[in-house]
């Protein structure tokens, strides 16, 4: 059994902060059952370590593919209560760098999809994923590439997308707008999501597009 738990050790290294209770093999997919370690937590509020338990809940997120195949992972997640007099509030431990806050996938997985999302452009991107048994929907690739924390000149914040058609012709103009300053940051000819989302990838930063004053993607 030994041996089991290292060879488990070695091939999910990655979320080495959590406890892995059992992988089970579901054919397409796996599925590892893994919960947080017994140990003290900072409280948010006042600092003072707590392992005290008010409750437990489940968060299952994608890992990285393993053999070919899709890994979901299911971690139990302890809220905590802290035992500072007048604190007294109770808090949800968070695992930085392997789970991040409100997201259905682990930070190295997001990392993968970031990596591959940048150097292809929306369906490509997202076939090539799939052959790797990373399944996400193009709204979600782009989503992961707003995400992509560099930005290395100023990037409007919240970007607002205009679709303008052009009387002639009927073509049409896509032009971007910084949505807090309200200046023009570029003109896209067209209107196409592809523009937009090569725009994104070589202006990274955004982290709110709206699309005629509706959210479009948040
Ligand atoms: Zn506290």
């Amino acid at each position: 059994m030994r041996e089991a738990d290292e060879l488990v050790a070695t091939v999910f290294s990655g979320l080495a902060p959590l406890v892995i209770e059992d992988v089970i093999d579901e054919g397409a997919r796996i599925l590892v059952l893994a919960r947080t370690p017994h140990q003290m937590v900072a409280c948010p509020g006042c600092g003072a370590l707590s392992e005290r338990v008010h409750g437990y809940h489940v968060r299952t997120v994608a890992d990285v593919p393993v053999d070919g195949r899709r890994v979901v992972v299911r971690v139990r997640v302890r809220r905590l209560v802290c035992l500072t007099r007048g604190c007294r509030q109770t808090f949800r431990e968070q695992l930085p760098g392997v789970l991040e806050r409100y997201q259905r996938r682990t930070a190295r997985l997001t990392r993968q999809i970031g990596v591959v999302v940048r150097e292809l452009a929306g369906r490509a991107g997202v076939r090539v994923l799939s052959a790797l048994a990373v399944l996400v929907s193009r709204h979600t690739a782009l989503r992961v590439l707003l995400g992509l924390p560099l930005p290395r000149r100023p990037v409007p914040r919240v970007l607002r997308v205009d679709d303008f058609a052009l009387k002639r012709r009927c073509r049409y103009a896509t032009v971007l707008i910084d949505a807090e300053t309200r200046q023009c940051i570029d003109v896209l000819p067209g209107r196409r999501v592809e523009m937009l989302e090569s725009w994104l990838r070589e202006h990274p930063g955004v982290e709110v597009v709206t699309r005629d004053g509706s959210a479009a993607y948040a």
